[in-house]
């Protein structure tokens, strides 16, 4: 299949509205397709050039893929900037700077020659091209994959480039996103949506997904989790008491909610793997814990997948979770680190035993199953209570907190486990004032002593499709990390301000706050009041931040607490 039919399709999906429609045009279009093109086309068109736990990524940003436009067509960046700035479309903005491209813009001589009128890109030989610029790596990486690019983009229509463009800025600008997709693989395949839903919630990989509801002798419902496929995190909803919880469910497994890592074990007889929230491996970070699976136990647990928290202990407390970040983000401090901040792998759930899924087992049977596992140096079971007097949980409560625990996880005995689900069968209690999950979308060049460095950022909560600005602040980091998050969001810009610079919604940040105020300063009408910034957490992703409604529930929470004080006085 070529990859022009794919950017026809993705037009017409792009010039309806109506949902239905857009379902109805990809469905035709998968069920043309062999079981190779299949995965592709269903990563292009959720925006990415791979599945989401591929291990392969681009890792070129808008401002790289400007850069080559630019020398292909002689716009200039600040020509091509004003272009975005109006349409909000990189991939338009590329279609449109190689149709209309300036004179002495490079020689497009083999597509004007050959692809227009014998279009020859197929969605495989793009698979070819994606893999070839995801493997590119040392030094000149980013110089390599630029030039790559530019000779790639020469040999394309400008259709083309603007969705090998959209799919690189995994901004595909169609109203189609994950979701969509999978309803036109329901329809493609004649298979109901839950069925098709649960697939995806095992395989977390939509071209898995499309492959597997393709094949009609497979009962979706009976798929298991997959070794080295790691699955979507079960998480928890906030809970303000421990008598809310309790009505809930009158009894409840109470453990510690330990200030860590998120992350999943998969042990095999050969060898083992740690995967994050994001589903990224971080095996190579965390040697002390996979050295620590011996073969022995490799063996007797051979195809488990277990669910815990990677925590880093010093002095037998758990250390800031910061520290734990270099480890996942620079291989090289590794050694190092095990020395400094050992680290150590709580495990509180599990969800393959010995090749059986566990999925659907109620919880306090798969603590069983987790309690055979025999403890390690570096790998723990977290002991849990299973409590029903509310006396006796805040006891624990207390207890853990001392500890130097963050709270507690307060879950129903009977629950599944749901991956990627944020349910109520599982409660987080904490300390602290509530936090909110926000997402940065601009930062501000800092003076004094933060000279050089982004540092106040512009966080918003989600508003829809979009993002409304609640706050801003350059409290609660580290020198490190106000360097890490300017290189990281230097790398995301998507345009230059004489203050600062505007991002792509991305980097997620935990931020504290003493209240929530009303305020004509910015749109949303709210402002959060000394709001500081607990830790980065680029183990959440954008979609998870927290609305503009839970800031809007959270502060009426806020008031009626005001008007209760102020009764008791
Ligand atoms: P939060 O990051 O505040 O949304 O809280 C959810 C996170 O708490 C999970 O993703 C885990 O990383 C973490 N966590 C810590 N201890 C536990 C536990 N005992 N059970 C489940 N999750 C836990």
């Amino acid at each position: 299949m070529l990859f022009l039919d794919f950017c026809l399709v993705m037009e017409q999906i792009q010039a309806t509205t109506k949902k239905n429609e857009k379902v109805e045009l990809f469905a035709n279009f998968l069920r043309q397709l062999i079981d190779k093109e299949l995965p592709l086309v269903c990563y292009y068109a959720s925006g990415r050039a791979f599945s989401k736990i591929s291990p392969l990524k681009i890792q070129m940003g808008w401002s790289s893929c400007q850069a080559v436009v630019n020398k292909l067509t002689k716009y200039t960046r600040s020509e091509l900037s004003s272009f975005y700035r109006k349409n909000s479309d990189f991939g338009s903005m590329v279609e449109f700077a190689l149709n209309k491209r300036k004179p002495q813009a490079q020689p497009l001589e083999s597509y004007f020659s050959v692809t227009k009128q014998e279009p020859k890109l197929t969605i495989l030989m793009l698979n070819e091209f994606f893999t070839e610029i995801a493997t590119i790596s040392g030094k000149r990486a980013i110089e390599t994959k630029k030039n790559r690019l530019l000779s790639f983009l020469q040999l394309t229509s400008p259709l083309e480039a603007k969705y090998v463009t959209r799919i690189i800025t995994s901004d595909t600008r169609t109203g189609f996103r994950e979701g969509l997709v999978l309803d036109s693989i329901v329809k493609a395949f004649n298979r109901e949506k839950e069925e098709v839903e649960y697939a995806h919630m095992i395989l977390s990989d939509i071209g898995k997904t499309a492959v597997r509801a393709k094949d009609s002798k497979i009962n979706l419902f009976a798929l298991k989790p997959e070794l080295f496929n790691p699955l979507k995190s079960m998480l928890a909803t906030k809970v303000e008491t421990i008598s809310k919880a309790l009505e809930a469910f009158p009894l409840l497994i109470c453990e510690p909610k330990i200030d860590g890592f998120r992350a999943q074990l998969h042990i095999s007889k050969k060898e083992c793997k740690l995967y994050s929230r994001n589903q990224e491996d971080i095996t190579q970070g965390f040697p002390e814990i996979i050295d620590d699976v011996s073969i022995q136990v490799r063996h007797d647990y051979q195809n488990t997948i277990i669910d815990g928290e990677v925590v880093a202990i010093v002095d037998g407390k758990p250390v800031f979770f910061q520290d734990l970040l270099t480890r996942v983000l620079r291989k090289q401090e590794v050694e190092e680190s095990i020395l400094k901040t050992p680290c150590y792998f709580y495990m509180f759930d599990i969800t393959l035993s010995k090749g059986e899924s566990l999925l659907n087992k109620p919880l306090l049977d798969r603590k069983k199953a987790l309690n055979t596992i025999p403890t390690l140096k570096h790998l723990e079971i977290i002991r849990y209570k299973l409590l029903s007097d509310e006396t006796e949980i805040k006891n624990f409560f207390q207890q853990m907190i001392k500890r130097g625990f963050e709270g507690l996880m307060l879950k129903d005995p009977h629950s599944k486990y749901l991956a990627g689900k944020r349910g109520k069968n599982w409660l987080k209690l904490k300390t602290s004032l509530p936090t909110l999950d926000l997402v940065i979308i601009a930062a501000e060049w800092g003076h004094g002593r933060r000279t050089g460095w982004l540092s106040n950022y512009h966080l918003a909560a989600r508003d829809k499709n979009n993002y409304q600005v609640i706050g801003k602040t350059f409290k609660g980091l580290t020198d490190s990390e106000f360097q890490y998050l300017t290189d990281l969001l230097n790398s995301i810009k998507t345009s230059s301000k004489s203050w600062g610079i505007a991002v792509k919604p991305q980097v997620v940040v935990e931020v504290e706050f003493d209240n929530i105020q009303q305020s004509s300063k910015y749109e949303s009408g709210m402002a959060l009041r000394f709001a500081r910034i607990k830790r980065i957490r680029p183990d959440k992703s954008v979609e998870e931040i927290d609305t503009i409604k839970s800031v809007q529930q959270l502060y009426e929470n806020q008031l009626e607490r005001q008007e209760r004080s102020k009764q008791s006085q």
